[in-house]
């Protein structure tokens, strides 16, 4: 994320808080986190030598519940990145309209550098600084960039310690073995083919045999195009970070796949021409989905997006000042806060079963994650129209109004 990301988080939540006519102390207590936590550490690398870290974990609202967020590990992750992402947190859960507030972590490594066990230790000391923050019906960590189920798993493992008994509940996004929920893995991507096929029912496109171009081919980027593909549609481009592949046919994706795995790369794939990922950026095609990282979509490049729905898959790969060049070109897109929500809406009914020990079938976690992120496009899409304006500002309108209504209803204490 930008270095700027706090700056324009908050100049979007001040545009928010305009139109809704909120009063100075509200937007006050909104432009502000409630804990800013960061800690310096210790962990002993493997050749001996101590080496210290500096982590940090935000709990921005818990207006309407627990916090919720992940943990990133990346060299450059700092405070104000963090808090940002908190704050993004706190609006995308009401979004989706889950009983969280907004947190999120980060420790400023790069997990590349460390073996194994060296995360291991790093993992479990940063999970014991922020012990006294985190819990299942106080913060509820998950995975970010850097960092992934194994990580969950011994910070669950590392409260539960300390507790001297169990807390699956403490994490989600951990492994199905030890309380993870069916359906985690392919939630991002799922929800990024429910939020497509509202936007597409109203754009008046079938997914039958619209062309679909999917930038990134991670977790939410390579389920999200295989979903597509079996929904009808002909995905014509993908990428991962060295370039991509377009065929105007089609791509086979389990081919491409196989590929990739095998050589670490899809270039050299045959079943496709290679395009480099500015190239694809342009392609005309029925929906976009940039899946990989921020700010790919900018003023330079907007103009010559030619597709006719954008669902950010990524968190912010649109710039802000991109956003009013594609709303003239009548390209519709669905933001990254309702877009992506598919995974912290499965994390929420991961933690519901920790709580009370009862797990779900796969089919049941997707049908009701499907309907929740229908309901959500719904009503994003409702206010778009009321309030005449794009879905990014007719998202944020609902997360900010919602939060607020929570504190004005709470009241302030004492
Ligand atoms: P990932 O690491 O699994 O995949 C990222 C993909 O993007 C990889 O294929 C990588 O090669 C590619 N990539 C990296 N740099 C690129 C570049 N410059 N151009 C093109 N491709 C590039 O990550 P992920 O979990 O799929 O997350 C992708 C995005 O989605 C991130 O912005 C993340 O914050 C967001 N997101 C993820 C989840 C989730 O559940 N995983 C949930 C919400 C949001």
């Amino acid at each position: 994320m930008a270095s700027n990301a706090l700056e324009s988080t908050l100049h979007q939540l001040d545009k928010v808080s305009d139109r809704l006519g909120l009063d100075d102390g509200l937007r006050a207590v909104l432009r502000s986190c409630k804990r800013e936590f960061t800690t310096s550490f210790p962990v002993r690398r493997d050749d001996g030598r101590i080496q210290v870290f500096t982590g940090y974990r935000v709990q921005h609202s818990l207006a309407r519940g627990p916090a919720k967020g992940g943990i990133r590990y990346h060299p450059q992750v700092d405070l104000d990145e963090v808090k940002a992402l908190a704050m993004l947190m706190t609006w995308k859960c009401a979004v989706v309209n889950i009983p969280y507030g907004g947190a999120k972590g980060g420790v400023a490594c790069d997990p590349k550098t460390l073996s194994h066990a060296e995360l291991e230790r790093l993992t479990r000391r940063f999970a014991t600084e922020i012990s006294i923050l985190i819990g299942p019906d106080r913060d509820i960590p998950a995975p970010d960039m850097g960092t992934d189920e194994q990580v969950m798993a011994w910070i669950m493992d590392t409260y539960s310690m300390h507790q001297g008994y169990s807390v699956p509940g403490v994490v989600t996004g951990k492994p199905v073995n030890i309380g993870g929920t069916a359906g985690r893995r392919e939630a991002t991507g799922r929800g990024c083919l429910v939020v497509a096929q509202e936007a597409a029912h109203h754009k008046g496109l079938s997914l039958q045999g619209a062309s679909v171009v999917v930038q990134g081919f991670g977790n939410v980027g390579a389920v999200a195009a295989r979903l597509m593909a079996e929904a009808g549609c002909r995905v014509i481009a993908v990428s991962d970070s060295q370039g991509g592949v377009f065929s105007p046919h089609g791509l086979d994706l389990v081919a491409l796949s196989k590929h990739k795995r095998e050589a670490g790369t899809m270039i050299g794939f045959s079943g496709g021409d290679a395009i480099t990922n500015s190239q694809l950026l342009e392609l005309p095609c029925d929906i976009l989905i940039p899946a990989a990282i921020e700010e790919q979509i900018t003023v330079r490049n907007a103009r010559h997006v030619r597709a006719r729905i954008i669902v950010e898959g990524a968190n912010g790969p649109t710039q802000a000042e991109a956003d009013p060049i594609l709303k003239d070109k009548g390209v519709l897109v669905v933001p990254d806060i309702l877009a992506n929500a598919g995974g912290v809406m499965v994390s929420y009914f991961e933690w519901v079963q920790d709580t009370q020990s009862l797990f779900w079938e796969e089919a049941e976690v997707n049908r009701r994650m499907e309907m929740a992120m229908t309901r959500a496009f719904d009503e994003v899409f409702e206010m778009g129209e009321r309030e005449k304006m794009d879905l990014r500002s007719a998202a944020y309108m609902l997360g900010v109004r919602r939060v607020a209504d929570a504190i004005a209803t709470r009241g302030i204490y004492p």
